[in-house]
Formats: C-alpha cells, structure tokens, sequence
C-alpha cells in the first residue's frame, strides 16, 4: 500500500479530530470539477455531452479556492473534463499547495508532456498527477475510443516520473474485464514506477449513453476478488485496503457521498459525484438540506442499489479505520501484509 505516511498522517489527524468533535458527517475529499470540457470522448462520460455554452465556461480560480476554503476537506480531487485544458491549472495547483491541501489532478494524460515543457507545474510532495489508465493498450483505448492514448499516456507518465512528479494512476473497471490482464496492467504500472493505483468499479451515470457494461454488485465481488486474491507483492494502492476489501465482498459499507462533495459550475451537487438531483448554493446548505437518508444502498434508491464506486465507499471505508479498534487494526495488517 502506498500513500505517504506524511499523507496518512494529516487524513488520519483530520478524521479523529472530527470525531472528536462528534462529527458524523464530514468531508475528505473534495472533488473540484473547474471546467467540464476534454479533448477525448469516452463513452461512458456522462461531463462531455453538456451543451457548448456550458462546455466553453470554466470556474474562476477564486471560485474555486472559495469552494476549497468553504470545505475543509484535507484533499483535493481535480477532476472534469480535462483539467488540463484548464487555462488557470497551474496557478490553482499552486494555491491548493499553499493550502497544504492534498491535490490529486486526474487526468488523461495527452496534454501532460506539454504541461511540463511549458512549466506550469513544480514537483510537490502535496500535488500528484493521476492519469486515468483503465488497463493495457487495447483495453485503455477501446474504453477512451481512441487509439495511441495508452501509449502517448505512457510517455508523460515517464517524464513526470523523471521530473521528480508523485504520479498515481486511476481505472475504472466495466463488466467484462479480464482479471488476468488487469493483474498485468498492475505489473505493467508497478514496473514503470507509478507511486500507487486506484481503481474503482464502472456505475451507471445517469446521463451516460453507454448503459450496457455497469456491474452488478456481485458479479463486480467477483471480478475484484479475481483482481485482488493473492496481490503480488510490491503492488501498491493509493487508497483504503479496505475498501478494496469491499470491492471483494470482504467487508460491507454502506455510501458516504459527503465524504466526497462534488464542486462545479453549476454549485454543490447533490448528493454525489455521480448522481444529479440538483444543486446547493453553499457547501453548508448541501450539508444540512441534503436529504442523505435518501442515498445509499438501505435506502431502497435504485439509483444507488448496484453503486460501489470508490467517491461514495472510500470515505466511509477510512471512517471505519478511525471508528474503531477492530478497523485500525484491520487496516494496519492489511497495509503492512499486503494482504487483503
Ligand atoms: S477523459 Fe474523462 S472527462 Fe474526458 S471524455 Fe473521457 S471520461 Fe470524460
Ligand atoms: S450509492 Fe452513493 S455514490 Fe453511489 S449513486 Fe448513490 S449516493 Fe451516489
């Protein structure tokens, strides 16, 4: 397992101060989406297929600093559409460190070589790149419908590597992957030096058109318990091994979607990354107006029935971490075994 242990400590103090406080609801990552538009056109994307006005606008950097100051969260997810198509990019990663938040910029990857010759970005231990890979080439190409993005991917991977950049990846996985290829795609981002991966079972937008590949919650166990059994050692994850413990049907965790609050043009999204059911002014007013008993799996909300995405489990896996012993400790074998 991978995060740095600077990284675990500052989420680690930040989740216990909460509960010291007697928070039950809290934020930990807050994803900033600042612009929707992106220079590829993935099938499953539900970011894309907003009208031109709204896919030419972007956030402003102090709309978004404002988002971030308003939330506390101790991380800080870019994602979009392509953040680097976002023409302020660097002066909010900047921000973001002077924060001393923890920024992981998702990305495709086909802008970053660029990014870097034009030095819009300094090696930080505060800032990662995390370059959506959702497999081997043919794999990563078919779901990205386009070929050579695995390839040019690779590339930037390795010059930000050589810049001295913390660089992760992240993949989605759809029905139908082969566990075998997946366990090599690991092989094959742990051989080219990738600090940590994060995967996260495909859901069912509710504006995505490609409605045929969303898992069903068991068949998704089985195809992370495939993945997972038996991890080869020196694979590593920058996330919850025990949330990757659920991925398997380990462990049971019901959605947390304010661990993760979603920030965009439109205002505080509700009630999570993937689901649209309108929009708070104030990050407050998502907190305290959101119907959150609505959400999650006991509730009975189809929507949410098969969901098992990382943005509304992960969060709920660390708070488990930090709840009880029992967690803690099922934490540490897991991390320091690499056992699952
Ligand atoms: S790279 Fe991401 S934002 Fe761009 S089209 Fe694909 S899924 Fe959507
Ligand atoms: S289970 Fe949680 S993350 Fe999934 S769709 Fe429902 S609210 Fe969103």
């Amino acid at each position: 397992m991978s995060v740095p242990l600077s990284q675990m400590w500052t989420v680690g103090s930040y989740v216990l101060r909460q509960k010291l406080a007697g928070r039950t609801r809290y934020p930990l990552v807050l994803m900033l989406e600042p612009l929707f538009r992106c220079n590829l056109a993935c099938a499953g994307c539900g970011k894309i297929q907003y009208p031109a006005h709204i896919l030419r606008r972007h956030l402003t950097v102090d709309e978004c600093l404002r988002a971030v100051d308003e939330c506390g969260a101790p991380m800080v997810s870019i994602p979009g559409g392509e953040p680097l198509m976002y023409p302020e990019i660097g002066t909010l990663v900047r921000e973001l460190i002077r924060r001393k938040k923890y920024v992981y910029l998702c990305t495709n990857a086909l802008l970053l070589e660029q990014r870097l010759r034009e030095g819009v970005f300094e090696p930080a231990r505060y800032f990662s790149f995390s370059v959506h890979l959702d497999g081997l080439g043919p794999e990563h190409d078919d779901a990205v419908c386009r070929e050579g993005v695995y390839e040019t991917a690779l590339a930037a991977i390795r010059a930000a590597l050589q810049r001295g950049f913390r660089v992760t990846t992240n993949t989605t996985l759809f029905d139908g992957a082969d566990p075998a290829r997946v366990r090599q795609f690991f092989d094959a981002m742990m051989d080219l030096g990738v600090e940590g991966m994060m995967i996260s079972p495909g859901y069912s937008y509710t504006k995505a058109p490609d409605q045929e590949h969303f898992l069903a919650r068991q068949r998704a166990h089985a195809l992370f318990s495939a993945i997972l059994e038996r991890p080869r050692r020196g694979w590593r994850f920058n996330q919850s091994p025990l949330f990757l413990k659920f991925l398997m049907g380990k462990l049971d965790f019901e959605c947390t979607p304010w661990g993760n609050p979603t920030y965009n043009l439109f205002g505080w999204q509700r009630p999570c990354y993937l689901l649209q059911e309108g929009y708070a002014a104030s990050f407050r007013e998502l907190m305290e107006t959101t119907q959150w008993e609505q959400y999650g799996r006991r509730s009975g909300n189809p929507k949410c029935r098969d969901c098992m995405v990382h943005c509304g489990h992960e969060p709920t896996a660390v708070d488990y971490t930090f709840a009880s012993w029992r967690g803690f400790r099922q934490a540490v074998v897991a991390t320091v075994t690499g056992r699952l």
